[in-house]
């Protein structure tokens, strides 16, 4: 965490490391000290009804094809590619969060952008399959699923 930095631009905040870590390296664990039921600003989904406060990685932001990602079993933080010192890091906001408290417009500009970046909720499918999900994301996804199945049936049985 101590080679993690917040720079602050224009009140904007964005998490940079100041060494390299190649692809796959852990970078820091996700703090858990402090798990709440509701998300905020400064939390992340770890699980269905629980969003942990992350201090220092409240600061990441999103991005489509992201440098890092969370991985919510583990409590870790990995890298996707090979990070130089000086890069920003990003990760992708519906792997870990179902429905956002303050859901934005992504301009990153990736070829496989969503644009609308509200959580996994309000993704389809087939965008979802081609990024990682944590497991209470990939859950969370079916018990929608199962749940459409449950008020369609009850039409059909009339
Ligand atoms: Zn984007």
């Amino acid at each position: 965490m101590d080679t993690l930095t917040i720079k602050t631009e224009n009140k904007f905040r964005s998490l940079v490391t100041k060494q390299a870590y190649p692809k796959s390296q852990i970078i820091c664990e996700i703090p858990s000290e402090k798990v709440i039921d509701k998300a905020n600003r400064y939390t992340i989904q770890i699980g269905r009804d629980r969003h942990t406060e992350v201090g220092k990685l409240s600061a990441l932001n999103h991005a489509c094809d992201p440098n890092v990602i969370l991985d919510t079993e583990r409590l870790l933080m990995v890298a996707r590619y090979d990070i130089k010192p000086g890069e920003e890091l990003s990760y992708f906001y519906p792997s870990t969060e179902w429905e956002m408290d303050a859901p934005f417009i992504c301009l990153c500009g990736a070829l496989n952008c969503i644009h609308v970046v509200a959580g996994a909720r309000f993704l389809s499918l087939s965008t979802l399959e081609h990024h990682y999900l944590n497991r209470h994301i990939r859950e969370m996804m079916i018990d929608l699923l199962n749940h459409t199945e449950l008020h369609f049936s009850k039409i059909l049985k009339g």
